[in-house]
């Protein structure tokens, strides 16, 4: 049965039940496994109206008695079972389909309400964040207006030093959540030029330096292989990556520390490293670290949007590459920037 089904192309089975190797229905089933989309009428003995009805119901489309059947019978029944199972199988098909229709509908719902959840988040947050530096602003212009006569010159210059802080940090704030929105919206500007890496990621090295204030950070460059010189890389894209990463080191390293940052030449790629002694993040806060606003909770008085590591996860998507973190919390972070060799 099952070579012919392989050889022939057939419309209808005509399945006899009372032949002398197969007893009652047990052929229908492993009848219908083998071919599904195919009709079945059943031939049964007069006495036998109750096996051909739990045929029917089983999956064939028709039963017939055997003493009661002429050509004519025969025939009209095997049409009308081809045309059953033709409708049959079209409704299945419709059904099949309306059901991926359902999961995707469903699934679109679920990311639709995710985003709006996510958007919602995102805007409390940076209400929160606007409302400090406005109401060190506020709370500065008050003094300044109300004791204006009273007030010694230092302090008078300290309130001035706040307000101007505090509207760098907001613009800092805009200008970071204008680079995500770009960047969600897929309109990061990417430009590729020839750069020398080595030179570039040494003057990095040296302009964060210039930022860790009175720290003492011991911050180590260094690169042991050849490096291709005519590779192409976005310098904003990198500047945004490293410069993320070099001043977090900084910002979050104790007084004294070293910090590493490594080049790795590949055979496709370069490998970026960028390991520091500080404060680490906890297991706990680690896979959330690279998500807008989301800060460790060992900060303290540490300041910072909570924006720059998710700035940084978008440059390296952009540039095709990958980011990973190792941490432990008070013994050091690690972060490793893979990118792909690009050649002119
Ligand atoms: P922030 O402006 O708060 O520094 P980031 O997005 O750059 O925001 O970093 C997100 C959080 O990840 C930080 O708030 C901090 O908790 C943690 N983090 C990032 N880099 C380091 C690091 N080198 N050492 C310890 N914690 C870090």
């Amino acid at each position: 049965m099952v070579d012919a089904f392989g050889q022939r192309v057939f419309d209808v089975i005509l399945l006899d039940l009372t032949l002398p190797d197969s007893e009652g229905l047990a052929s229908l089933p492993p009848l219908i496994k083998l071919a599904p989309s195919l009709p079945i009428v059943v031939l049964t003995n007069h006495n036998d109206e109750e096996l051909a009805i739990q045929a029917v119901r089983q999956g064939a489309q028709d039963y017939l008695v055997k003493r009661q059947v002429n050509g004519e019978i025969l025939l009209r029944s095997l049409r009308y079972s081809i045309e059953r199972k033709q409708a049959l199988e079209n409704l299945r098909a419709v059904n099949h389909d309306l059901e991926i229709y359902a999961e995707e509908c469903n699934s679109e719902l679920v990311k639709a309400r995710e985003i709006n959840q996510f958007k919602t988040e995102f805007v409390s947050m940076l209400s929160h964040d606007i409302r400090n530096p406005l109401n060190t602003i506020l709370l500065a212009a008050g003094l300044l207006e109300n004791n204006e006569d009273k007030l010694p010159q230092d302090k008078k210059l300290s309130h001035f030093q706040h307000i101007r802080s505090a509207v760098k940090s907001m613009s800092q704030l805009l200008d970071e959540v204008s680079f995500i929105g770009q960047a969600d919206a897929g309109k990061i500007q990417y430009y590729l030029e020839v750069i020398d890496l080595e030179k570039f990621c040494f003057q990095l090295v040296n302009e964060a330096k210039l930022a860790t204030d009175d720290k003492n950070i011991n911050l180590i460059f260094t690169s042991c292989e050849e490096f291709c010189k005519v590779t192409l890389w976005d310098e904003s894209l990198l500047r945004h990556i490293f410069g993320n990463l070099l001043n977090n080191a900084i910002k979050y390293s104790p007084a004294g520390s070293t910090i590493h940052f490594d080049l790795i030449n590949q055979e496709s790629c370069v490998v970026f490293q960028i390991q520091d002694s500080g404060i680490g993040i906890s297991q706990e806060d680690l896979p959330h670290i690279f998500e807008p606003f989301q800060r460790a909770q060992n900060v303290g008085k540490i300041s910072g949007t909570g924006l720059g590591l998710a700035i940084v996860k978008k440059c390296v998507e952009a540039h095709n590459g990958q980011i990973s973190v190792w941490s432990q919390k008070g013994v050091g972070t690690s972060f490793c920037v893979t990118l792909p060799l690009i050649y002119e």
